[in-house]
């Protein structure tokens, strides 16, 4: 079952609702970095997409964790504020982009978020400093008992609106040239592993184009997998599992998901 909370509020009761009926919750924000199991999940899944008003100051922006951050970015353009611009093709949502602290061509969201709201059914919402977040490569560590991240507050700067764009625009060639986009994927599978990249160890090992079922390693990018039709996620982690072992057969590297397996 799936709920999609409006507000703090809504989300306490739909939160209570699955606690009453024995129902594990799962939160998501736009679902981008997460592998589901074929059997769906076995709870309440709650969605925090219609979390999403947002409130632009001079130099920050106060938003809801569903706002989407390409939609943020290209916000922050129009007001001529940078600092998003490495997000405008990262497809997912804040709140999920804060927990994974997502980033790009050397910007990441520890870099700009100065306030997260939290919710908990113990003590509702409360907030913290960005420094509180415990934010490190492509992860965060929520203060213990925060469950929900329901509304951000980053710090921008003002610059050049052409400037801004430029940089927008580069990314996102870099990106379409760099990256299956036309295909369905989680984005890169694995971490890269300290001083190398995950895609060039895959690469390395021979795994471009290879497949299990529907799944296979993209020829244009082998750190990730793409569904080329009716891929189950039994496939794409039995591939995952191949990749992992053959890199670390062959370069004694292990390599760790960034995925996010449910
Ligand atoms: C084509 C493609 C390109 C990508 N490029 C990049 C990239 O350049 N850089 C990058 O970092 N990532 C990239 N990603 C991965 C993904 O888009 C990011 O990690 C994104 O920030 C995830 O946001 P989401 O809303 O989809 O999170 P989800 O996938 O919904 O969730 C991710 C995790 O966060 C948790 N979560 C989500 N929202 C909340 C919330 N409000 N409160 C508490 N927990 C929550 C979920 O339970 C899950 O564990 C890419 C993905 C794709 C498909």
């Amino acid at each position: 079952m799936a709920v999609w909370p409006a507000d703090e509020e809504e989300l306490a009761c739909v939160w209570q609702y699955g606690r009453d009926r024995g129902l594990p919750p799962l939160i998501l924000g736009r679902g981008s970095n997460v592998l589901a199991p074929d059997e769906g999940w076995p709870g309440l899944v709650v969605i925090t997409t219609a979390l999403r008003r947002a409130e632009w100051r001079e130099n920050s922006v106060r938003a809801g964790a569903g706002c989407s951050l390409a939609l943020l970015a290209q916000e922050a353009a129009a007001r001529s504020l940078s600092g998003l611009e490495f997000a405008c093709g990262i497809p997912g949502a804040l709140g999920g982009a804060i927990v994974m602290n997502a980033g790009a061509y050397g910007g990441d969201m520890s870099g700009l978020t100065t306030r997260v709201r939290l919710w908990s059914p113990e003590s509702g919402g409360r907030e913290y400093s960005g420094t509180e977040m415990g934010f490190s490569y492509r992860r965060s560590a929520l203060p213990a008992g925060g469950r929900c991240v329901t509304e951000v507050e980053l710090r921008l700067r003002p610059d050049a609106q052409a400037a801004i764009l430029g940089r927008m625009a580069e990314y996102r060639e870099r990106r379409r040239q760099t990256q299956p986009l036309a295909v369905a994927s989680a984005g890169s599978v694995f971490r890269n592993p300290a001083g190398d990249f995950a895609g060039r160890l895959i690469d390395r090992a021979g795994w471009k184009g290879r497949r299990i079922g529907g799944a296979e390693v993209s020829s244009r990018n082998a750190n990730f997998i793409v569904n080329r039709g009716g891929a189950t996620a039994a496939e794409i982690k039995e591939l995952i599992a191949a990749v992992r072992a053959d890199v670390e057969r062959r370069f004694r590297v292990r390599l760790e998901t960034e995925v996010r397996i449910l």
